[in-house]
């Protein structure tokens, strides 16, 4: 079942909630947006609104559902915040181990702090761990991610703000692209999917495209909605374990 509107997971489980800018993809936050929403609304966790804090409530969330879930840890956060206690981070990574039966997608923008925490420990094999890589200046992280010894390695390029160029995907097992959503939305070229498109090809990597956002495959703005997921054709579902198995 389904209970996140994010195109590629089942649910989100947020242990922390806030954060703050990084790099270019940051610039029109939907996380932001939201806990400002949600703290005018008065929803409980959102009292600081977008500070950084830490929910320890939430913790045991996942270990309540029996039934199978794909779970996008921290959808209004960055897991490897700055001030995210790695003490903390242990507790996240018990519950994950402590619940085989889910998968747990982890995206970060923080690659220096994804490494430092992974080094010496190990990582469940029910982890997904994600960078996200909007401009060829953002490259490096994947780098980083591709040593990590995590089952399931992935890059989310969106929004996609520039052309990569030439991506060495060699360790990852799934590339995720998307245009960017908003008023203020930053028009993604096509060109610039299309390449990740035949890269992902060229080295059996599964690739998802997630949506054109704001601005259309024609160059149109209109409603994320009526621009749609279709790309060359065609809709891009392709999950990593199935390309996984086949590349043995
Ligand atoms: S790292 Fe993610 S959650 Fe944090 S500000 Fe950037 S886009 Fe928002």
């Amino acid at each position: 079942m389904k209970y996140s509107k994010i195109e590629w997971t089942e649910a989100t489980w947020n242990p922390s909630t806030g954060c703050n800018k990084v790099s270019s993809g940051c610039k029109h936050c939907y996380a932001e947006t939201m806990a400002k929403r949600l703290q005018a609304m008065g929803a409980p966790g959102y009292e600081n609104g977008f500070e950084f804090t830490l929910m320890p409530d939430r913790l045991s969330a996942p270990l309540k559902i029996r039934r199978p879930t794909k779970f996008f840890v921290n959808s209004m956060s960055d897991l490897f915040h700055e001030e995210m206690p790695f003490d903390f981070l242990d507790k996240v990574f018990d519950v994950i181990a402590q619940t085989p039966q889910h998968t747990y997608q982890i995206l970060t923008k923080r690659e220096k702090i994804l490494s430092e925490y992974c080094n010496g420990r190990t990582i469940p094999e029910n982890v997904w761990l994600g960078v996200s890589v909007e401009s060829a200046k953002t490259k490096s992280r994947i780098d980083a991610l591709r040593v990590i010894p995590a089952q399931i390695r992935f890059i989310s390029a969106e929004p996609l703000l520039a052309d990569l160029g030439a991506l060495d995907l060699a360790g990852i097992h799934w590339v995720i692209v998307g245009g960017e959503s908003g008023h203020k939305a930053r028009k993604m070229n096509p060109t610039w999917a299309i390449n990740i498109q035949r890269q992902c090809d060229e080295q059996k990597v599964a690739f998802f495209f997630k949506q054109w956002g704001a601005w259309g495959e024609d160059g149109v703005k209109r409603s994320k909605k009526a621009n749609g997921r279709f790309f060359l054709g065609q809709e891009w579902n392709e999950e990593p374990s199935l390309i996984h198995a086949v590349q043995g």
